[in-house]
């Protein structure tokens, strides 16, 4: 079913997307992506900088119309929720994103909440989205104004920094579209300069191959000969954003489900040598971190430095 919804309506959903934990709300009129955004993908692409990631190959329609994953959809609507930065150095190093539950498990929850509270009120169709479809995530949050993209190619919510997980909902309903920011991060180059592997050039372009965060999860297999080292990275790497002044503020209150888990937080390097299937298998269940294999693992702890 589709419908039009006015200002007060949008105002209470994005009321319920608050209580739900987004620190971030925006919504665009579900079409076409802009074909400059389009151009600049399939170039990249057909760069071969995404390296071995496939995925982001494939549904090349999808990511150019996401009217494509949902009948009658008028709307996305974009969300951010927040998750908490460590604050400091742990080694081996482990992606701020990846210590609390995994994000998928717990947004698709939220959403579905969210959506819930939708069809419920407003009688609306939705699809949710948390990188589980091929949508261009950070493409729709800019464009619905939930912040800029940096340099690092982050989504940087103003006040709020890049500590945010992106999801989408695509709904029937009709809502009246946010301003894009026309702001820019500021270029102040030090993601450029930060960045252990040269994956960002000044311009904001990005080679995913060289990339520590790439390499560590995406990545299968032996290491390709001239890729960097990992460092202290053992799964993803945090650098661009832990030098980029919008992080430099006071993070929001996460949802709890993201605190950092105490046993990441303090696992040591020669602990993960010894590991067994099943110390893995208990240490990354519910966790992001489950995307790697243990073999994956072993071989990230034997490039650590
Ligand atoms: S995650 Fe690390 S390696 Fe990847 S672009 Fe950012 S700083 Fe560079
Ligand atoms: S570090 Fe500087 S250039 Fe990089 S995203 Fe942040 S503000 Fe932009």
């Amino acid at each position: 079913m589709s419908s039009s919804v006015c200002l007060w309506n949008k105002g209470r959903i994005r009321a319920e997307a608050h209580r739900l934990g987004a620190v971030a709300f925006g919504c665009s009129v579900a079409g076409p992506v802009d074909s400059s955004y389009a151009d600049r993908y399939d170039r990249w692409i057909a760069s071969g900088a995404h390296g071995t990631m496939d995925y982001l190959a494939r549904h090349a329609a999808i990511r150019r119309d996401p009217r494509l994953l949902l009948p009658g959809a008028r709307t996305v609507i974009s969300l951010a929720f927040p998750y908490r930065p460590s604050g400091g150095y742990h080694h081996p190093w482990i992606a701020d994103y990846a210590l609390g539950r995994d994000y998928h498990t717990v947004l698709h929850g939220r959403l579905r909440q969210l959506a819930t509270f939708m069809a419920d009120n407003f009688g609306a169709q939705s699809r949710p989205c948390v990188d589980s479809a091929p949508i261009a995530e950070r493409y729709w949050a800019h464009r619905s104004g939930l912040g800029y993209i940096g340099i690092n190619g982050q989504l940087i919510v103003p006040g709020v920094g890049s500590g945010v997980f992106l999801a989408e909902l695509v709904t029937t309903l009709e809502l009246a579209p946010d301003t894009r920011l026309a702001a820019d991060c500021g270029r102040c180059g030090a993601c450029v300069r930060a960045c252990p592997g040269g994956a960002i050039s000044p311009d904001g372009s990005f080679d995913g191959r060289r990339c520590l965060s790439y390499l560590g999860i995406e990545h299968r297999g032996e290491f390709p000969s001239g890729a960097p080292s990992l460092g202290t990275h053992i799964y993803g790497c945090d650098e661009c954003q832990r030098v980029c002044p919008h992080n430099h503020c006071e993070p929001p209150e996460p949802l709890t489900d993201f605190y950092p888990d105490h046993r990441l937080l303090t696992l040591d390097a020669a602990t993960i040598r010894h590991f067994s299937r099943g110390d893995w298998r208990r240490l990354s269940s519910g966790s992001a971190m489950r995307r790697i294999s243990l073999s994956q693992m072993l071989r990230n702890y034997l490039q650590l430095t």
